[in-house]
């Protein structure tokens, strides 16, 4: 690896630099752990922004019924299982978008017909979800400039179910991006950087179909009715999965495999979050085997060589 000085930082950089675009605390480690303990064992820059603290996530671990209610006092709980979660990442570079508290999670509501997530009827005064999208992108900005890096992840347009604050991390992301790039804007800022390419996580079809008819297998071998969201679903049907994306649209797969039990890890730091059966179904290679790997979908800018199994494929990293 080589170290390159940055026109105005004051700590070297490493010459390949990733930044993470997440909603809330877990988001990182359910959908990009593979990819943050790969990219940090090649010795890349790793940043992790996570827009809000998860204020309003549902608590379901029993022991900590007591941060029920509680937003502020969630948020700071939830700060600490990520750090703990970054920690078996071994992530060292992870900032909340305007600072500690700047954004709220905004909830969210369930729509009955689809079976979507959409957003709340109350929300809170500073939510996410409401931020003026200027605002929140220029706080962006004033990080893409200072790390510089040449790939961003984020969600896709849709935010994968319809979670709002994951739709707001997208369009912000977007928003920043084109922002960073424009020498005009805010100069206070920084000095201009183009990121080369944005990346949307996404499961890919095939590999989700694949998943299902497993977990329904295993569900009907135990006589229960397996994963309540796709009972609906018929991996053996013509549609595709929810929430899934057209294997053609994939342009780029980080193997998770590797990754396991560090995924695991951090997946357990989140205890409000997720259940022991939760990190079990989330990581048994039985059903999940097909499904580990990290996919990704191009959102913007220089499309890698196909069948690229490295985020920064094709592109001159300096
Ligand atoms: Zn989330």
């Amino acid at each position: 690896m080589t170290l390159v000085d940055g026109p105005d930082s004051a700590v070297p950089q490493p010459d390949r630099r990733l930044m993470l675009v997440h909603a809330h605390p877990d988001d990182e480690s359910s959908q990009s752990a593979a990819t943050m303990a790969h990219y940090v064992a090649e010795g890349a820059a790793v940043t992790l922004v996570t827009c809000t603290l998860g204020e309003l996530g549902e608590i379901v671990t029993p022991e900590l019924d007591y941060l029920r209610d509680k937003p502020a006092e969630l948020g700071r709980h939830r700060l600490g299982e990520l750090s703990a979660a970054m920690e078996q990442l071994g992530v060292t570079d992870f900032v909340r978008l305007g600072g500690d508290g700047r954004f709220s999670d905004s909830g969210m509501a369930y729509d009955e017909a689809t079976g979507f997530a959409i957003p709340a009827q109350d929300l809170p005064d500073n939510a996410f979800w409401k931020a003026d999208l200027l605002v929140a992108a220029t706080e962006l900005v004033a990080l893409i400039r200072d790390r510089r890096p040449q790939v961003l992840i984020t969600y896709d347009s849709f935010g994968h179910y319809g979670h709002p604050d994951h739709i707001q991390a997208h369009r912000v992301t977007h928003y920043a991006y084109t922002l960073a790039a424009a020498p005009a804007f805010r100069p206070d800022l920084g000095p201009a950087w183009q990121v080369d390419r944005i990346l949307w996580s996404a499961s890919p079809a095939d590999e989700m179909r694949a998943m299902i008819r497993v977990a329904k297998e295993a569900a009907a071998d135990r006589d229960d009715e397996g994963p309540s969201f796709f009972a609906a679903y018929d991996p053996d049907g013509p549609d595709d999965p929810p929430m899934s994306t057209p294997n053609r649209y994939i342009v780029a797969r980080i193997a998770g495999a590797p990754w396991r039990s560090r995924r695991l890890a951090a997946l357990r730091a989140h205890r409000s979050q997720i259940t022991e059966e939760g990190i079990r179904w989330f990581t048994d290679e039985d059903h999940m085997g097909p499904f580990m790997n990290e996919c990704y979908v191009l959102g913007a800018g220089s499309a890698p060589p196909a069948g690229a199994d490295d985020l920064f494929a094709g592109i001159d990293s300096d």
